[in-house]
């Protein structure tokens, strides 16, 4: 039996003691410092030392808990799901092709975030699936190709070893503390649909107030779906160009008003 402590769910609440005790402890260290250094006359009544944390740590078997190491299998069989549907939600790029992201932005910056986690996850699961192999003398990984089908490849592999991995002693902790990341990780961006920010003058096609820029983009678009109907769709400009129409307007009303 090993008396090593779980590091999932199960010992949160100890964790959290431990982490106050900690605190409450150097704020009495510093207290005490203080009353030592007090002269007699005004010195208080001694500070008191803060109580040992009386919460109990569970033990890993022999490293997760029963319970948390089926929470981190099931969050590793959840991940190859959760990365398809932040892929299918998108950024809020709405339905622009990779080319069009890539022309409208004038910087070569990244088309997709959630494109970045997908390679970013896959780079992890792999660099596991590695040491894992390493570890037990096994030939290196096949190629699994990019993207998607290598996610769920990888995610495969790692479901049939996971009983070792988690039982390994490099690998147990790291490997899955890892897992409970990205699947808070990406439960948390399917959460946060990206914020649109209102622009202030009207689309210049339906003369609607319903411009509004994705933050953090470079594209201001009408949202007024039947703005451009027959002339081919809702209009979409740059920054600059709407930056540009603004400076028009306000240079527009100057003269309009020092004509009259
Ligand atoms: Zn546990
Ligand atoms: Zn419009």
């Amino acid at each position: 039996m090993s008396d090593r402590v779980c590091p999932g769910k199960c010992n949160a609440r100890p964790r959290r003691e431990h982490d106050d005790h900690a605190r409450a402890l150097a704020t009495w260290q510093a207290e005490m410092a203080d009353w030592i250094a007090s002269s007699d006359e005004d010195r208080g009544p001694e500070p008191v030392r803060p109580a040992e944390p009386t919460s109990r740590w569970m033990a890993g078997a022999p490293y997760w808990c029963l319970s948390d190491s089926s929470a981190v299998r099931s969050a590793l069989t959840d991940l190859d799901e959760q990365m398809t549907l932040r892929l299918l939600a998108g950024d809020g790029h709405g339905s622009l092709s990779l080319a069009e992201r890539v022309s409208s932005s004038p910087e070569p910056g990244s088309p997709s975030p959630a494109h970045d986690d997908l390679d970013e996850l896959v780079r992890w699961l792999r660099e596991w699936e590695r040491a894992y192999r390493e570890s037990q003398g096994w030939p290196t990984a096949p190629h699994r190709g990019e993207a998607a089908p290598a996610l769920t490849s990888a995610v495969g592999w790692l479901l049939a070893h996971l009983d070792g991995i988690l039982a390994h002693p490099d690998h147990a902790e790291g490997f899955g503390v890892g897992i409970l990341y990205w699947h808070n990780r990406l439960a948390a961006a399917a959460k946060t649909r990206p914020r649109r920010i209102s622009k202030q003058l009207r689309c210049p096609q339906c003369h609607l107030a319903t411009l509004s820029q994705v933050e953090g983009e470079d594209r201001v678009e009408c949202r007024n779906r039947d703005c451009g109907a027959n002339r081919g769709g809702p209009v979409v400009m740059t920054i600059d160009e709407y930056e540009g129409r603004a400076h028009e307007t306000i240079e527009a009303a100057r003269t309009h008003r020092r004509a009259s």
